[in-house]
């Protein structure tokens, strides 16, 4: 099981870093240790200071494909569920300023703390809500509608480079309104279709 993660998705998010609009979708991965189910704990990482949450959509691929049509990427999909892509975002700067990977800002232990995979029948993937509240407060409010590279183009454009593999997760990018988690925080990311996730920051 791989976790793919899609950087830069929606306009207005790429606006708040003062990043440019890249012209093929941003891809990293981050290991199956990053993976956190609702119930553990999100442990404030020790080599960096400022924890950002980015709420987003994950899709969860129900069968090998290679080289997948755009028009027949739906067929892939087994799963979705709202997940968090957990970013030292200070780290990330001084790596992205010198060049280098992303991974110790992206990638550590209990990144991706991921909520109830929800069946994937015949939702409108171009139509679904991401949310993000912390201590009760909205920092996030999205729909898919705003990605640059819709969900069905993304898992085509992966499939040209990797084969996917069932299981394998995809975090599809975040909206705008991401910002720093402290020790104590709450943070729920919620979605109209596909429910609630919450975890505390120790
Ligand atoms: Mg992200």
């Amino acid at each position: 099981m791989r976790i793919f993660c899609i950087g830069m998705n929606y306009a207005s998010h790429i606006a708040e870093l003062g990043n440019s609009t890249p012209t093929s979708p941003v891809i990293f991965l981050k290991p199956s240790s990053a993976l956190l189910n609702e119930g553990e704990q999100i442990n404030f990482p020790s080599h960096g200071k400022e924890l950002h949450h980015e709420a987003e959509i994950v899709v969860q691929i129900g069968k090998n494909g290679k080289n997948i049509p755009i028009n027949e990427a739906e067929n892939f999909i087994e799963a979705l569920a709202i997940g968090l892509d957990l970013t030292l975002r200070d780290l990330q700067r001084e790596l992205k300023k010198e060049g280098h990977p992303w991974e110790k800002a992206k990638a550590f232990d209990g990144s991706a703390p991921l909520g109830k995979l929800i069946p994937f029948t015949n939702q409108d993937l171009t139509n679904l809500h991401i949310a993000c509240k912390v201590n009760g407060k909205i920092r996030q409010n999205g729909n898919s509608s705003s990605m640059l590279h819709p969900i069905t183009s993304i898992i085509s454009y992966i499939s040209s480079i990797w084969q996917l593999e069932k299981g394998d997760l995809i975090f599809t990018g975040t909206p705008e309104g991401v910002g720093p988690l402290n020790r104590g925080d709450i943070v729920e990311i919620f979605s109209q279709q596909l429910g609630s996730a919450t975890w505390q920051i120790k």
